[in-house]
């Protein structure tokens, strides 16, 4: 991220500039005005000479016993400027900003201030594109780096405690049918209406995915193979029940599902994901609307390998 887009953050990219003789009182006086943390000292020929900000006063109150209000700004303020620049990567200004112990940097933009962005802002923005990174834009679920994310964890925490996990792979069926017969928006409808139930149907420790496309997962910690296996078939069933309503009329769809757990695969998460995958295909080829669970699980060996839902597709197409 670029300083640049850090300041599209801001609501306000206020720059108040004050001269160095003035007083503390009026530098305190103008940021209670203008509501902002810091203010750039410049001279007579609107040269940055320094930056002072609301530490800055509040240290001077241990610096001078009286007439603080009167001393003027350029006894207190911060006199190194350093600055950055709109091209400055918010990482390097957080590094220079924690070096040099400052809570505010001005930005330059050919030599002239074009704002001030404080430490509280950067690490507000950087959080929000944190969370951007790892959220999936139209179903707000987690996107694939996040779910590998969880999923690596799972696999550490299984290894070092033994705490069982389980995967499923969700992939919608016949989904091209919904975008070519009621559009791409409605289909839209449709991937969120499908993060909203799985939201509603799975517990909040259960982390649910939309890995790309009309394809989702959803990892069960501390979860064995065959509680995980009756947490899908709740699904499973809530999904068919599911009507999306759009203006091109009501959906209905059907999801396949591949199941695996720790107890079959725990090289690596992406060989997991691997491992549903070709699960959830096993029973697309098996006629869809079906969970096909992994026959290295023991513990649901009793299911089979492939447990029809028994119900036809309900697309309504
Ligand atoms: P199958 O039952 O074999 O999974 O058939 P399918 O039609 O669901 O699978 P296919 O892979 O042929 O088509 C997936 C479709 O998903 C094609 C693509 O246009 C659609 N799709 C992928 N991402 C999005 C999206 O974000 N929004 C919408 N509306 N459609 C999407
Ligand atoms: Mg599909
Ligand atoms: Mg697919």
């Amino acid at each position: 991220m670029l300083i640049r887009d850090l300041l599209a953050f801001k609501t306000r990219a206020q720059v108040v500039s004050i001269r160095p003789d003035r007083s503390l009182r009026a530098a305190a006086r103008e940021m209670v005005v203008h509501n902002i943390g810091a203010l750039v000292v410049t001279d007579d020929a609107g040269e940055l000479v320094g930056v002072i900000s609301e530490r800055d006063l509040v240290r001077a109150l241990t610096l001078f016993d009286v007439g603080l209000v009167e001393i003027p700004i350029s006894e207190v303020m911060t006199r190194s400027v350093i600055t950055c620049t709109l091209q400055d990567t918010a990482f390097h200004v957080l590094k220079v900003m924690n070096t040099n112990r400052i809570r505010h940097i001005p930005v330059l933009k050919k030599n002239q201030i074009y704002g001030v962005v404080s430490l509280r802002e950067l690490d507000r923005a950087y959080r929000h594109l944190q969370s951007q990174a790892l959220t999936d834009e139209l179903t707000g679920l987690s996107n694939r780096r996040h779910f590998l994310q969880h999923l690596r964890q799972e696999i550490s925490t299984y290894k070092r405690y033994g705490n069982p996990f389980s995967v499923a792979l969700i992939d919608i069926d016949h989904f091209k049918r919904v975008n070519d017969t009621f559009g791409h928006t409605a289909g839209d409808l449709v991937l969120q209406s499908l993060s909203d139930v799985m939201g509603q149907q799975l517990r909040l420790i259960d982390v649910a995915g939309r890995l790309g496309g009309e394809e989702f997962a959803v990892l069960f910690p501390n979860t064995a193979a065959s509680d995980a296996y009756c947490a899908c078939d709740r699904l499973m069933d809530s999904i068919r029940r599911q009507t999306t309503k759009t203006e091109q009329g009501d959906i209905r769809i059907t999801v396949s599902m591949g199941l695996t757990a720790s107890a079959s695969n725990t090289a690596d998460a992406e060989s997991i994901l691997k491992q549903a995958d070709t699960l959830m295909y096993d029973a697309k080829a098996a006629g869809r609307d079906r969970i096909v669970v992994d026959a290295a699980l023991d513990d649901i060996a009793g299911i089979g390998p492939v447990q029809s839902a028994g119900q036809a597709s309900m697309l309504t197409l």
